[in-house]
């Protein structure tokens, strides 16, 4: 790799000039659904979010103060809510959207979840919380094993909502099961 100074600062040349030749930029679009307000929903989705903001009071966070709930709906029709539980170990701690999922996958191991509501009552501004990376994994997860999409509703209190149509839709290109199959040593 050799640097060289360019109009634009330094620059990396290679001498495997095939190396550039051969990329490719891609792109990957994002959609979502933009909601006005709760009443814009259907009564499903709005009890479904009532759910997540109730399970939030309920929420165990009293080192960053920041209560989050989250509730699941399942395809055979149970409702499901969970909250934060933090811990004195920072790490110990554990997210809404986990809580709910495997609460309600400790009960259901072959349930299929529909669609998760989360909500943040005492948020700043007006942007709708999304979940952590970690959440947006397990997420994933839960989508391969049961093999089908969650719709995500994510809400300001009485606000606007971001629906997305799955959860991988927040987490391109990424890393699940198949990449764990052995592949012979070279
Ligand atoms: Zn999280």
């Amino acid at each position: 790799m050799d640097w060289t100074r360019g109009s634009h600062g330094w620059q990396a040349g290679c001498t495997f000039g095939t190396l550039y030749t051969m990329a490719q930029t891609r792109k990957i679009a994002l959609h979502y659904m933009q909601h006005a307000s709760w009443a814009a929903l259907p009564e499903d989705d709005r009890e479904l979010l009532e759910l997540a903001a109730k399970a939030a009071r309920s929420a165990y966070a009293p080192y960053s103060k920041f209560k989050v709930g989250a509730a699941l709906r399942m395809e055979s029709g149970e409702l499901v809510p969970g909250n934060n539980q933090e811990n004195a170990s920072f790490p110990a701690g554990i997210c809404a959207e986990r809580t709910a999922l495997h609460a309600a996958m400790a009960v259901l191991p072959k349930g299929v979840v529909e669609s998760i509501a989360i909500v943040v009552p005492q948020v700043k501004g007006t942007r709708p919380v999304t979940p952590c990376g970690i959440c947006r994994q397990a997420l994933v997860e839960q989508e391969r094993r049961q093999q089908g999409p969650i719709r995500l509703l994510m809400g300001i209190v009485k606000g606007p909502v971001i629906e997305t149509f799955s959860a991988e839709t927040l987490l391109p290109l990424s890393f699940d099961s198949s990449q764990l199959a052995k592949k012979k040593a070279r």
